[in-house]
């Protein structure tokens, strides 16, 4: 076995890491103005990346992507995981990012949608939450009724990510509700399509805004059909699967800067005559972060590597994904705890790195039912 990681892709994450270091940390406080990150830093920071080669990197080479593995993406997301400068749920600096739904469409599809997004002109969100459908996407209630060459969309999303800024929605709506999720169909619906409406955004106490969305009585073309009618989940598996690694990557970048902190402050804080690096206490919630990050790091690249083998890593996501939300929020708690008052306030990133990975314990799907899929795969695997 080799765990050193391959020559080039140490250096690019060399590279990127002294750009974190140099050009977004030390300003990453001043990057958003509420919910939004500053156009200014998101053009100055998109500049920057093209200009060091790191643009479209998820886009595959045939649609002038960089077309990078998923153990290259990893590291990347990691670094970038290390500063509350960029969006933890949104498209970040590398250029847009195209669903891996959009790479699924059909020819006349991906000239209306993919090539628009990949070019900068469109940006888009996905729809599948509802009031009574989160975790169980079975409780989708949204319908698309088939009427001659159209079909006519009813129903009601919320939570959805970036809505206020899309020209279109990958919809997940239910053409047979007697199927249950077998029943789930993928629509591309434009946002300004009659019938299509922003009910409300959503505030969070991550600062994120999804919206509420209301689709009545919304005619599209059956051409805006994704696949066929049922394709729905398996659309969007590769999509939740790469999802999943991604946020162990993030997590990784998170618990590191968080370590970077404690260690740094726990150093030149003394009380009762001595730094608290000193103490026990102090020392051991660092050692459990350390360790949290070591167990983290190889589930996280074993599951990336295996991806890029080509391999099923639905089960590696489950867990990658579980680990590295739980893990990361504790290492943030325990790097506010060392802390005391100041890491409360906002001239810290501390307090964003708990509140961001506080919320990514909920969504794209909570932990109890991550272990509830992952719990199939362990009585199926260890079974006599
Ligand atoms: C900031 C933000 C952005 C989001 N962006 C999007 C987006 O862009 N598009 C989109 O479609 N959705 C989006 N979501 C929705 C998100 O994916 C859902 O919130 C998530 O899937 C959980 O669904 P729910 O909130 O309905 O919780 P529920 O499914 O109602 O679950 C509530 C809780 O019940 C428990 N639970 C549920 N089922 C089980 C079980 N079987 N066993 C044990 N316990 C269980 C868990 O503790 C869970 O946290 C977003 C949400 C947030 C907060």
């Amino acid at each position: 076995m080799d765990f050193e990681l391959p020559e080039d892709l140490r250096m690019m994450r060399e590279q990127i890491r002294r750009f974190v270091d140099k050009e977004i940390i030390p300003t990453e406080r001043e990057a958003y103005d509420g919910p939004e990150m500053r156009p200014e830093v998101r053009a100055r920071l998109e500049a920057r990346m093209k200009e060091m080669g790191y643009w479209l990197i998820t886009t595959p080479v045939e649609y002038g992507g960089l077309g990078l593995g998923l153990l290259a993406r990893v590291l990347l997301w990691e670094e970038m995981g290390r500063t509350i400068a960029l969006p933890s749920r949104k498209t970040q600096i590398f250029g847009p990012e195209p669903s891996p739904i959009l790479f699924q469409l059909n020819e006349e599809q991906k000239k209306d949608y993919l090539l628009p997004v990949i070019a900068g002109e469109k940006d888009c969100c996905f729809a599948l939450t509802e009031p009574d459908a989160g975790s169980d996407p079975a409780g989708i209630r949204a319908t698309a009724v088939r009427e001659g060459d159209n079909y006519v969309i009813n129903g009601y999303k919320r939570f959805i990510t970036n809505a206020q800024h899309s020209d279109f929605v990958q919809l997940l709506v239910s053409t047979d509700r007697s199927k249950g999720p077998r029943g789930i169909s993928a629509f591309l619906v434009d946002m300004d399509t009659p019938g299509v409406s922003i009910v409300r955004a959503q505030p969070t106490m991550m600062d994120d805004e999804p919206c509420e969305l209301a689709f009545d009585n919304v005619r599209v073309h059956a051409s805006k059909l994704i696949g066929r009618e049922g394709d729905g989940f398996k659309l969007a598996q590769d999509w939740i699967n790469t999802g999943r690694i991604r946020h162990g990557a993030r997590a990784l970048g998170v618990i590191r800067r968080c370590l970077e902190l404690a260690t740094d402050y726990s150093k030149q804080r003394i009380t009762f005559g001595k730094p608290i690096a000193d103490r026990q206490a102090v020392q051991w919630m660092m050692v459990d972060s350390h360790l949290d990050l070591e167990q983290l790091t190889l589930l996280v690249y074993r599951a990336a590597w295996r991806y890029d083998r080509g391999e099923d890593v639905r089960h590696d996501a489950f867990a990658v994904k579980m680990l590295g939300d739980r893990l990361s929020f504790q290492a943030a708690d325990r790097c506010l705890q060392i802390h005391g008052g100041i890491g409360f306030t906002k001239e810290l990133p501390i307090e964003k790195f708990w509140r961001d990975q506080r919320s990514m314990m909920v969504t794209e799907g909570p932990e109890e039912v991550l272990r509830m899929s992952l719990a199939r795969h362990v009585l199926e695997a260890y079974a006599g």
